[in-house]
């Protein structure tokens, strides 16, 4: 079972076996006390939790894995009165479902099990239809398994707990993000993006107080707008809200119209309901994933319009624009900004010398030497071939000719030959140009003053950093670096 696993996320075998054993057992147990009392499997959530923790962690997929769960899932029956024919058989049905779902995620690659594209949850859906049945054909094979039921009621009654309940939990253990992902979120939530949500928890109430066979719908359109404005990850888990909230709603009899006239009757309206509340909130599952792929795409040709392929800094259009905004902010706030030039010094000679596609490295890796310097606040654009800018917002002259200067040794220090063979050394010649608090200037005016320090800079021998200052009228000052 343990398919494409890489060989580091394969675990101890001792861990392995003491977390799952532990895991299955503690769930198991839980389980076993919360369940309604004379209903075998109105709620039982072990299944969906275990097998989306085998496919979120591939590395417990292995013969001990299971076999821990196994045996963890037998020791909770045992430990709670039930028998060793029982305990055996009713966890192998247990497990056929784990199994089953697994076998069928595992057909996806796994970049796409965490329910990045809509046809994920269309294999997930297929993984709790199949593991369903499956399991809930194996339940019935034995007779003291049935529970005074017949053989059809039984199968119908473990299926459609086993699929709705699998079907709600699983989208979420799928798209939850890990752990550092979480930590690095940033809560943020204006009234307007809580709107969706109070009306889907309006819509709860409301379809739970009208009551009938319509009313497992009521909340859909609502899921649909949250399906829209949120997250996956919390789609999923309002869709599991939801659900759970009619579920339960529907087993305490909440929401049907009249008394009805029997046990069983009460029983195939629940199944019915069971059923169909999953696979409703299936609906907007697939818009939030599609919403998703879509977001990200847009993100990714978003970035490669406005970043440049070669070196991954800003394209120079992107770098005005923002420039143009940085400036427009600081006559606003009155705070300095500072603009650096930067220019290769006799690139020409180094592709003449080792050729174009290592001139084409020593560029990305010169971009790259300074990008991993920049704070996320300083724009880094390619204004064409060697030439390079950085925006320093809040920089006052001398904090941004400090920084040239480390940026201008750390380029002259770098040894840049991909082959690894004979070092390949540049230097870069910089032109530096600052607006005061109190000054206003265009971004065309900051460009020529930081142009005119760059061609000093060259004409000064290069490898160096010139600083444009204005003190009165057109008058120079410079500063000059080695
Ligand atoms: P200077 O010190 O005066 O700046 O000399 P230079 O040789 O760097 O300046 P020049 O403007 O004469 O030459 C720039 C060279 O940069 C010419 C061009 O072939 C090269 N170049 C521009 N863009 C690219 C690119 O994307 N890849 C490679 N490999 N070379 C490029
Ligand atoms: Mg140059
Ligand atoms: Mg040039």
């Amino acid at each position: 079972m343990n398919v494409g696993i890489h060989p580091k996320q394969r675990l101890p075998a001792t861990i392995l076996l003491v977390n799952t054993f532990l895991l299955a057992f503690l769930l198991s147990l839980f389980g076993i006390f919360t369940r309604p009392l004379g209903s075998l499997s109105m709620f039982w959530p072990v299944n969906a939790i275990l097998l989306g923790l085998m496919l979120r962690k591939p590395g417990y997929a292995t013969p001990v894995g299971w076999a821990a769960i196994y045996l963890g899932m037998i020791a909770a029956d045992l430990t709670t009165g039930e028998g060793w024919p029982l305990a055996l058989w009713l966890n192998a049905c247990n497990m056929a479902l784990i199994a089953t779902g697994y076998a069928v995620m595992l057909l996806l690659p796994q970049s796409q099990r965490r329910m990045g594209k809509p046809q994920a949850i269309l294999y997930m859906f297929t993984a709790c239809l199949l593991g369903a049945a499956v399991s809930a054909t194996l339940s019935v094979l034995r007779n003291d398994s049935l529970f005074n039921n017949t053989v059809i009621n039984a199968w119908i009654s473990w299926f459609s707990e086993q699929f709705s309940t699998n079907l709600l939990i699983l989208p979420v253990l799928l798209a939850a993000p890990r752990l550092k992902q979480l930590l690095r979120l940033q809560f943020y939530w204006p009234w307007r993006a809580c709107l969706p949500l109070l009306a889907l928890l309006f819509s709860l109430v409301f379809s739970v107080y009208i009551g009938g066979p319509g009313a497992i719908a009521f909340p859909i359109p609502a899921l649909l707008w949250c399906a829209v404005r949120y997250h996956l990850f919390t789609v999923t888990l309002l869709a599991l809200i939801t659900g759970v909230t009619e579920i339960v709603s529907i087993s305490a009899n909440l929401m049907m119209y009249e008394p009805l006239s029997s046990r069983g009757a009460f029983m195939d309206s629940l199944m019915s309901a069971r059923l169909g509340i999953a696979m409703l909130v299936m609906g907007p599952l697939i818009l939030s994933s599609s919403i998703a792929v879509n977001r990200k795409l847009l993100r990714r040709l978003e970035h490669s319009a406005n970043h440049d392929f070669l070196t991954g800094a800003m394209a120079r259009s992107a770098f005005t624009r923002k420039a143009r905004e940085m400036l427009e902010y600081k006559h606003q706030s009155k705070e300095a900004v500072s603009l650096l030039l930067i220019d290769i010094d006799h690139f020409k000679l180094i592709n003449d010398t080792h050729g174009h596609v290592i001139g084409d490295h020593v560029l990305s890796a010169f971009s790259h030497i300074l990008r991993r310097e920049l704070r996320q606040d300083q724009l880094f654009g390619r204004l064409g071939g060697e030439e390079f800018a950085i925006m320093m917002p809040r920089a006052l002259g001398a904090q941004a000719l400090a920084m040239g200067e480390y940026l201008r040794r750390r380029v002259e220090n770098a040894d840049l030959n991909p082959t690894g063979k004979d070092p390949l050394r540049i230097t870069i010649s910089m032109g530096v140009a600052s607006l005061a608090m109190n000054e206003v200037k265009s971004l065309e005016q900051l460009m020529n003053m930081a142009d005119i320090a760059l061609y000093r800079a060259k004409s000064q021998g290069r490898n160096r950093v010139e600083s444009f200052n204005v003190v009165s009228g057109n008058s120079l000052t410079h500063v000059i670096f080695k």
